[in-house]
């Protein structure tokens, strides 16, 4: 009988220093495969080529690297690029290359499909299928930085956890990848060009802020007001706005860092001078930025945006607040790879 094979980048690197003594080696020899594994992004046993032969037939015994492989580049007329991301498993996630003058920003899938609901959001149509694994997470990064060296001439520079999925429900995987991605021994990037977006799950908002976490957090609000927050973000039912702003205040007492909001504005739902009062004062115990994100089209037209006057409006009041305002325009919808439009659609 056929034994299945271990993903070799599910253990860490003492596990393989010991695996390599249990087999009659030494435990060096785990450092060298580690640096193979992480920081060299080896797809095969094969490339190893400081590692005998008869390890290398010893490894491919023992164990695989699920190493995605990119199926599908999409180039935006604005530079951006999407890449439909296939896994060991055959299934699909979508990660997106973000380029400005002077950054290079990776949005990153952490789940395949979403278990949330968002009534706007693509990626609430496709049901949630698995968690991404650390290794899956971390590829995808090391794609985008391949890619950014590749047509951009630099570095990534930023990554944000904005593709598919919702992150603090994958959460100690998230965490694992983030400590690759910084870690000396992995891609050794900056936590702080590094921003997890969640919807707002407190429980594990509270224990990010706990563990000491140096990344950025920014928060998917688009209404401060209970009622209508649930009606277009129905897990809000669960997790109200009473609890995350508990949360968000345990995130900053233990972080005393700024907090982004990520906000559409919509016609007819969120349009109002009372919307905007509500923001405020969910917002204001803190440093905090709101990103007014233009809205994505995904269907017939039940969401809509705003008018420009209503997102002036949002500017203006904010910004008399102290609070610190920026109203983006999408990048990459020709090819469906901006904000919500992630549903691998081809
Ligand atoms: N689940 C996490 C990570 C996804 S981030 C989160 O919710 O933060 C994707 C961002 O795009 C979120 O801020 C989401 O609210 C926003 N978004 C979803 N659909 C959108 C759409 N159609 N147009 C613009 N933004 C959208």
């Amino acid at each position: 009988m056929e034994t299945k094979k271990k993903d070799i980048r599910a253990l860490t690197k003492e596990q393989l220093r010991q695996f390599f003594v249990e087999h009659g080696d030494k435990a060096f020899r785990g450092n060298q495969v580690y640096e193979w594994l992480w920081q060299k992004s080896a797809h095969t046993f094969d490339a190893m080529t400081n590692v005998s032969k008869e390890t290398r037939q010893m490894l491919e015994e023992n164990f695989v690297i699920n190493h995605i492989r990119v199926d599908q580049m999409q180039r935006s007329s604005d530079g951006t690029i999407k890449n439909a991301v296939r896994l060991h498993d055959g299934l699909v996630v979508e990660s997106v290359l973000i380029p400005t003058e002077t950054r290079t920003t990776a949005c990153v899938s952490s789940q395949v499909g979403c278990s949330l609901d968002c009534r706007f959001c693509a990626t609430a149509r496709m049901k949630r299928m698995r968690n991404l694994n650390p290794d899956e997470i971390y590829d995808q990064v090391v794609a985008i930085d391949n890619e950014s060296r590749l047509y951009f001439d630099r570095p990534l520079s930023n990554i944000v956890f904005m593709g598919m999925g919702e992150p603090l429900m994958n959460y100690n995987n998230v965490l694992k990848a983030i400590e690759m991605i910084t870690s000396p021994e992995g891609l050794g990037m900056s936590p702080r060009r590094i921003t997890v977006s969640t919807s707002g799950v407190p429980k594990m908002i509270k224990k990010m802020a706990d563990e000491e976490v140096k990344f950025r957090l920014a928060v998917s609000l688009h209404s401060a007001i209970d009622e209508v927050r649930t009606s277009i973000m129905p897990f809000n039912a669960t997790f109200p706005l009473k609890d995350l702003r508990e949360a968000l205040e345990y995130w900053y007492s233990k972080t005393k860092n700024r907090i982004t909001y990520e906000y559409v504005v919509w016609k007819g739902i969120n349009d109002t001078r009372e919307a905007v009062d509500a923001l405020v004062k969910f917002c204001k115990f803190a440093p905090s930025k709101v990103n007014l994100i233009e809205y994505n089209p995904i269907d017939d037209g039940e969401f809509q945006q705003a008018s420009m006057d209503a997102v002036e409006m949002y500017r203006s009041i904010l910004e008399s607040n102290g609070i610190t305002v920026t109203v983006r325009r999408s990048r990459g919808k020709d090819i469906d790879a901006a904000c919500g439009q992630l549903a691998n659609k081809s």
